[in-house]
């Protein structure tokens, strides 16, 4: 067998499962061992990524997928009421686990990091694999200290249901950790049209924008004495995605236990 990691992809069919196949197949350093997904099965993996055919083809049984391929890693992109059973299944036959699936509970995080411990496997779940956008936060958790005065610009696409969205609250608590207790603005501010301030977070303001054509974006704007700061990350594309997932999947190769959030490998 080769020195190169084999992965299996679960969620192969979808927007993100693609890119990891892509990916796969496209690096000199990785494998793939099986492409699993409940839709598009028994279509070449490689064809359904607009790539040559690879001659793995898609399936829609990850238990097989686990028990038959000896893969090391298995990457998951599918929908939250699977992603924990899928997780739970890869550790059972020591597969690692690399997840970007959203939804976990923190009571199913700490169980799999229990089972990974067993295991003596690593694993990895990141709800959000975007380099960029971890160095957002943290540079913006940093601004924070010195710059106390704030308001978070998320902007995505028209048919994103939820708002603000996952990163726009994740970097609000990483600000909120390292700002000082501040409520800025005019204490009887009112406004005229409701909602025009945006969403209220610790003191500090959040404004979601909706807009077609736009894929991911965020603006930390800091206002200080005579000066401002801006912090902006811009998403153009999936792709984006996939320099964080291959480093989640060398990553996981070289410890034990499961580790949550991307920004633990980003210092
Ligand atoms: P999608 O709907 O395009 O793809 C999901 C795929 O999973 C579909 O092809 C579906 O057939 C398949 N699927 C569903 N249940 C399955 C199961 N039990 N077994 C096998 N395949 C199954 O969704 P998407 O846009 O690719 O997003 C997938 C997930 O990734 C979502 O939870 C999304 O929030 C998340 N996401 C995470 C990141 C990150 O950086 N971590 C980035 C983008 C999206």
């Amino acid at each position: 067998m080769s020195d190169k990691i084999r992965i299996i992809v679960s969620g192969a069919g979808g927007r993100m499962g693609k890119e990891v196949v892509k990916l796969v197949l496209q690096d000199d350093e990785l494998e793939l061992a099986a492409a699993v997904d409940r839709s598009a099965h028994g279509r070449d993996a490689g064809r359904l990524v607009g790539l040559e055919d690879c001659g793995v083809l898609v399936t829609p049984d990850l238990e097989t997928a686990l028990a038959d391929t000896e893969a090391d890693v298995m990457v998951d992109f599918t929908l939250p009421h699977s992603a924990y059973s899928n997780t739970a299944l890869a550790v059972k036959y020591g597969v690692r686990p690399v997840i970007g699936t959203t939804g976990f509970t923190p009571e199913q995080i700490a169980g799999l990091d229990k089972q990974c411990q067993e295991q003596g496997i690593g694993g990895l779940i990141a709800p959000n694999f975007s380099i960029g956008a971890i160095l957002l936060m943290k540079f913006a958790a940093q601004a924070a200290k010195y710059f106390p005065h704030l308001e978070i610009i998320e902007y995505h696409g028209d048919q994103k249901l939820d708002a603000p969205s996952g990163t726009a609250i994740k970097t609000a608590e990483m600000i909120s950790e390292a700002r000082q207790e501040l409520r800025q603005g005019h204490p009887e501010e009112e406004e005229i049209i409701e909602g025009s301030r945006g969403g209220y977070y610790n003191g500090f303001r959040i404004h979601s924008v909706r807009l077609p054509g736009v894929f991911a974006q965020e603006e930390v704007v800091f206002g200080g004495f005579g000066q401002s700061l801006k912090i902006r990350h811009d998403s153009y594309e999936r792709a984006g995605y996939m320099p964080g997932v291959k480093l989640g999947i060398q990553k996981v190769m070289g410890y034990t236990g499961l580790i949550y959030g991307f920004e633990h490998f980003i210092e």
